[in-house]
């Protein structure tokens, strides 16, 4: 969905609707879609800025990193931002300043499946996780130790559970 700078209302616009994302377009290729991304975007010019005031909903499936199941994370997320003519990325890079909710437009158009894309990828986790206790799964017998501990003796110092664990035993 391409917006056109100079055919933009004046009054704006409203737009809402779904999009769809190919896996090889999220950040987190083993993320799944379990309900379409529902987009509720209002778009408005104000001389040459371009404000897009939005949100995203959708529900994702992610693995998580440690044990290796699958958990949903909801993304409900909200958005203002304000794109600027490309004609002054110059002048922003030489003032050093780095405005997160500002962007530039390029050939007078911004294309807001793109912005929605952006703002989704935003939401990923960086390490994606069940629990933030989530134990992982043993490396020697790949039992989820999440169901209990397993029978292995492993040398895994560099979870961080198992430090807690050394620490805790420690402190009795
Ligand atoms: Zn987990
Ligand atoms: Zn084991």
């Amino acid at each position: 969905m391409i917006v056109d700078i100079d055919r933009l209302p004046r009054e704006g616009f409203k737009i809402s609707k779904n999009f769809e994302f190919f896996n090889g377009e999220i950040v987190d290729e083993d993320a799944v879609f379990l309900l379409p991304l529902h987009a509720d975007i209002t778009v408005r010019k104000v001389g040459e800025e371009v404000y897009l005031k939005g949100k995203i909903k959708t529900l994702l499936s992610f693995v998580c990193s440690r044990c290796l199941i699958p958990y949903e994370l909801p993304v409900d997320s909200y958005f203002d931002l304000v794109y600027l003519p490309e004609e002054l990325e110059m002048a922003r890079e030489e003032l050093g300043s780095d405005d997160l909710n500002s962007s530039f437009y390029y050939s007078r158009k911004i294309d807001l499946k793109e912005v929605v894309l952006e703002q989704l990828n935003l939401t990923f986790p960086v390490k994606p996780l069940c629990a933030e206790a989530c134990q992982g799964i043993c490396p020697v017998c790949g039992k989820n130790i999440n169901n209990g501990d397993c029978s292995c003796v492993t040398n895994n110092s560099d979870s961080r559970f198992e430090k807690l664990k050394i620490f805790l035993k420690d402190k009795r």
